[in-house]
């Protein structure tokens, strides 16, 4: 982490601190618990990623290559019944990255994340937050739809999580909102309940960017009353957003906040 960086993590009244917890709760100030295991496919699916099975050394490549290494990438299964991958979209110097789970169909159908009825929820979600779609970029956990929009599995997303993780450092964006509990628990190395990831700032070494949980739009279209909650996340993501701004206005130019209003 940068100096610049570690200033603005200071300012914000966000303690850093690396390797003593995989998640690390910074608004609260306190460390996140270390949870019991439990026999859960989620306790397989945040085991530790296998190291790379291919040569290509993926924290080298620039976009172009990032996005043409993922077009032809195989691998691991999702490749087989995939028409297209599905890399992201929009502002690839964003502010604001938003991260999902998983490509849908209408996804590859259409060629971009977030595609469908669940897209349109979040279109609608970010102009409540004062964003067009290309003013932030969007994409998944993994660039593969999976088959009846199951949740990837834990050598899927393990094969994947270097493009993402290069997409990361290539954007720099300021703030990470994961939407979703596959995405969330992956990133924060974390075995907690979206629930429990919510309502709080976090930072882990390993992505370097600060990252807001809240829930998938799918879920949220099947489950309404949570729509309260989201806002409620996203008004937090404006206010790190805001602060990050405000501290870069006083060392350099930064970008200007939207105005904010409500997307329900
Ligand atoms: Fe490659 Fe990721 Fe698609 Fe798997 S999901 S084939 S790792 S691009």
């Amino acid at each position: 982490m940068s100096e610049q960086q570690t200033a603005y993590l200071n300012a914000m009244g966000i303690d850093v601190w690396l390797e003593r917890s995989p998640s690390i709760s910074l608004l609260q100030r306190t460390k996140v618990e270390q949870e019991q295991p439990v026999h859960t496919p989620i306790e397989e699916f945040i085991a530790e990623s296998k190291p790379e099975t291919n040569c290509i050394n993926i924290e080298s490549l620039d976009w172009p290559d990032l996005l043409s290494t993922v077009a032809e990438c195989h691998r691991c299964e999702l490749s087989k019944n995939r028409t297209k991958t599905i890399f992201g979209s929009g502002n690839n110097a964003a502010s604001l990255m938003l991260i999902g789970d998983v490509p849908s169909e209408e996804d590859e159908v259409n060629g971009e994340p977030f595609a469908g009825d669940s897209g349109k929820l979040l279109t609608a979600m970010l102009k409540a937050m004062g964003f067009q779609r290309n003013d932030v970029y969007i994409s998944n956990l993994v660039k593969c739809r999976t088959s009846e929009n199951k949740e990837p599995s834990v050598e899927e997303v393990a094969a994947c999580e270097s493009y993402l993780i290069r997409q990361i450092k290539l954007i720099q964006p300021d703030l990470i909102l994961a939407l979703g509990s596959v995405t969330a628990q992956r990133l924060l190395k974390s075995k907690s309940t979206l629930g429990r990831l919510r309502g709080q700032l976090h930072y882990v070494e390993h992505i370097n960017v600060p990252i807001i949980v809240s829930f998938d739009p799918a879920y949220l279209l099947r489950s309404p009353n949570e729509k309260r909650k989201a806002w409620d996340d996203l008004q937090l993501a404006m206010k790190e957003l805001s602060t990050i701004t405000s501290l870069k206005e006083t060392s350099y130019s930064g970008k200007e906040m939207p105005v904010q209003e409500s997307y329900e």
